[in-house]
């Protein structure tokens, strides 16, 4: 099972990129990914190749044209998800990622310019995913990002099978702090606990540390996970994320 990404950019020289190495690389050449960067530009119908035009009602800058992507996005469309990238997008969390690793991988569409033309997504089904908030050049980065942390979810990527459960975010807090040697640096410890071998004492002062850090640095994770464990009924905690 190949989770198989195509790219549709302007610059297809961008993938993999930062992507055929380490972690991903060594998944890419092992035939666990695919990567294929699709040229937006050979679905040009003009002879000057056109994929952009001015924006209508005036402004700055030139918008991706429906027509063109939309001839790229038929030309390699099957099963799987059509995302595009766009600060406009649902701001891309943790469950999303984590279901589209499980499923056959993904068509990404990679802006430019001042954005694309409104009325593809209203004719094809596209998935807008923004990746925070701020302005990139393009898109490109964009899916890198998004890729990388689908492809770390894979199976047989990862060295240790369970590196990725207690992550943050995963459990719906920010991770504990990490500690490694040495013992003793620049006058500091490592805290007592951890050197302690007690498992169990090591888990609850890691929990504790993930939910006092979570509520100190993001309020709004925090009120998520309480409001998710307030409403089920179990006690559990619910995994719906920016559901
Ligand atoms: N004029 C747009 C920004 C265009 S940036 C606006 O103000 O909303 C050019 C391209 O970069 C976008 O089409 C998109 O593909 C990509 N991009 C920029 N920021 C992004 C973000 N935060 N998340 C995902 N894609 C982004």
């Amino acid at each position: 099972m190949t989770f198989a990404a195509t790219v549709l950019t302007l610059y297809p020289e961008m993938f993999p990129g930062p992507l055929g190495v380490s972690l991903a690389g060594r998944a890419l050449r092992e035939g666990r990914w695919s990567c294929e960067p699709v040229q937006i530009r050979d679905f040009a119908t003009d002879r000057h190749r056109s994929v952009d035009d001015t924006p209508a009602g005036g402004g700055a800058g030139m918008v991706m044209r429906a027509d063109v992507l939309a001839a790229a996005l038929d030309h390699v469309a099957d099963n799987r998800p059509v995302l595009a990238m766009t600060p406009r997008g649902r701001p891309l969390a943790q469950p999303r990622v984590r279901e589209l690793a499980m499923g056959p991988g993904a068509i990404i569409l990679c802006g430019r310019f001042e954005g694309i033309d409104q009325r593809l997504f209203e004719a094809r089904e596209i998935e807008e995913v923004s990746i925070g908030d701020y302005i990139l050049s393009g898109g490109e980065m964009a899916a890198l990002t998004l890729l990388d942390a689908c492809i770390r979810l894979l199976p047989g990527v990862m060295g240790a099978a369970s590196s990725g459960d207690d992550e943050s975010f995963e459990t719906g807090l920010l991770e504990y702090p990490h500690y490694t040697r040495p013992q003793l640096w620049e006058g500091r410890t490592i805290p007592e606990v951890l050197r302690s071998g007690d498992h169990a004492r090591i888990a609850a002062w890691r929990h504790a540390m993930a939910a006092s850090d979570t509520r100190l640095r993001r309020p709004d994770l925090w009120e998520r996970h309480e409001g998710a464990r307030v409403q089920s009924p179990s006690g559990a905690r619910r995994h719906d994320g920016n559901e």
